[in-house]
């Protein structure tokens, strides 16, 4: 079961990846067991081991939680879009339909 991803994280991410903090991905990842030492990329929080961790196949020795890779990914998919915020500060429709997606 995926936990439900909050707002925060996501701003995490996106603020992160604005800074160059976090890198864009291009999709691809490695899913599998955590063997328990690893620290997600997102929350830095330890992924347990036996909970799935994602290893993005771009970023070689970097980890997150499945649904902080989804955050992630989809962060990093708006951010290729639209890198700038519209001017009034909401988003374009394409990426909320975008967002909408990735949440169910
Ligand atoms: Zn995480």
């Amino acid at each position: 079961m995926v936990e439900p991803i909050g707002d925060s994280l996501r701003d995490t991410i996106r603020a992160r990846l604005r800074e160059g903090r976090l890198p864009v991905l291009g999709g691809s990842a490695w899913a599998g067991h955590a063997p328990g030492d690893h620290r997600c990329a997102c929350c830095h929080r330890t992924i347990r081991a036996n909970e799935i961790e994602y290893e993005p196949r771009d970023q070689p020795a970097v980890y997150a939680h499945i649904g902080c890779f989804t955050a992630w990914l989809a962060e990093s998919r708006l951010m290729e879009r639209r890198p700038i915020m519209e001017a009034d500060g909401t988003r374009a429709e394409e990426s909320r339909e975008l967002e909408d997606s990735f949440e169910r």
